[in-house]
């Protein structure tokens, strides 16, 4: 038996039920996982609202890092005792022991903590193919990240710099201001108070940026399209203030022949080689001290709905985990 936290419906966080679960042996290609610890991310409240939809009654968590306990038929990359790590679907990972898929595994260094590990698997990975990948930057190149105090912006301010790449960052208090450029921010505009726009604008001599990160969705994303200079990127990767109505095309010819993707890391990591890339080149940074993960909130995983009402009020900064034993 394993406590776990349950779905039965999509609503508010009072909809998460802290239940114990059967775990059965792993099937064929399945790991068993005793969690260490478990990353709460922004993802984990459009499954539970249903903003994304899945198959209910559903477990809810797509992170976390442990000890493989039991491995199924087939599973031949990681062996009982290894100290693992992943993000990705099914979720499910809001449990103390649960099975999964073992390809979704990546077998932890020595030296990077458990902690550590679930609070950034999905968030560093995600900076990783956001800076690497979905976009060619070189080093001079400016770039514009709204919440850029958040946990994927934490890491991608620290990851830019290392980059040479001037990140402008938005964040919505001035404490977050302030953490943004301690971990690597070339600006931040308090986009609660000031119109952002206009300060890139101006930030950039009138030029616009070559890249805008928009993981904020409905309140920014015309705006966003109008920092950046003719030819530029929009990389549309999130909704936390809600999904992107539609659009036509010739919005993007208006404003300079923009590109437009709107990118997830599912995808960037399907292949298994994809995969292992992405999680040696953030154990890299992270192992170098080149990018710290900032574990700022810590909870039992009984109290995930006081995770995702601070989540969803925007009081967090970097990465929230959940402690499950
Ligand atoms: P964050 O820690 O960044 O939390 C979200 C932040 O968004 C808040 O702290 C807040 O920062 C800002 N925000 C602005 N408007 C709102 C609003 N109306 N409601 C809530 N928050 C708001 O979360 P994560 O690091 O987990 O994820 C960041 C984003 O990246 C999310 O949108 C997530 O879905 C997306 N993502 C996408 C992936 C992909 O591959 N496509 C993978 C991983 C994450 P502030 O107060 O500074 O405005």
């Amino acid at each position: 038996m394993s406590k776990a936290i349950r779905v039965a419906r999509t609503g508010g966080p009072e909809v998460m039920e802290y239940v114990d679960v059967e775990v059965g042996a792993p099937g064929p290609g399945e790991v068993t996982v005793k969690h260490e610890a478990i990353g709460v991310n922004f993802i984990d409240v459009y499954f539970r609202t249903g903003l994304y939809p899945q198959p209910l009654p559903n477990g809810l968590g797509m992170e976390g890092a442990g000890t493989v306990e039991a491995v199924g038929e087939g599973v031949t990359h990681v062996k009982v005792g290894d100290r693992v790590a992943y993000a990705g679907r099914p979720n499910g990972s809001y449990a103390q022991v649960r099975n999964m898929p073992g390809d979704l595994l990546v077998v932890l260094p020595d030296h990077i903590a458990f902690d550590t590990a679930a609070a950034m698997m999905l968030q560093g990975m995600t900076a990783q193919y956001l800076l690497h990948r979905t976009a060619h930057l070189k080093p001079g190149d400016t770039i514009l990240w709204h919440a850029a105090a958040g946990g994927v912006g934490l890491i991608a301010c620290q990851w830019a710099r290392v980059m040479g790449v001037n990140l402008i960052g938005t964040v919505g208090s001035e404490e977050k201001a302030a953490l943004a450029i301690e971990n690597g921010a070339t600006h931040v505009i308090n986009y609660r108070k000031e119109n952002f726009t206009e300060r890139v604008k101006a930030l950039t001599g009138g030029e616009g940026v070559s890249v805008v990160y928009d993981s904020i969705g409905k309140d920014t994303f015309t705006g966003s399209l109008d920092c950046l200079k003719p030819l530029g990127l929009m990389v549309s990767f999130g909704n936390a203030s809600g999904t992107v109505p539609p659009f036509a095309p010739s919005e993007l010819q208006s404003r300079g022949s923009l590109f437009l993707t709107r990118p997830t890391m599912m995808h960037y990591t399907a292949k298994r080689e994809d995969l292992e890339a992405t999680a040696k080149s953030l154990f890299g940074v992270v192992s170098s001290g080149e990018v710290k993960i900032a574990v700022h909130q810590r909870y039992r995983l009984q109290d995930v709905a006081q995770a995702h009402s601070d989540l969803e009020s925007r009081k967090t900064t970097g990465s929230s985990i959940l402690i499950p034993h």
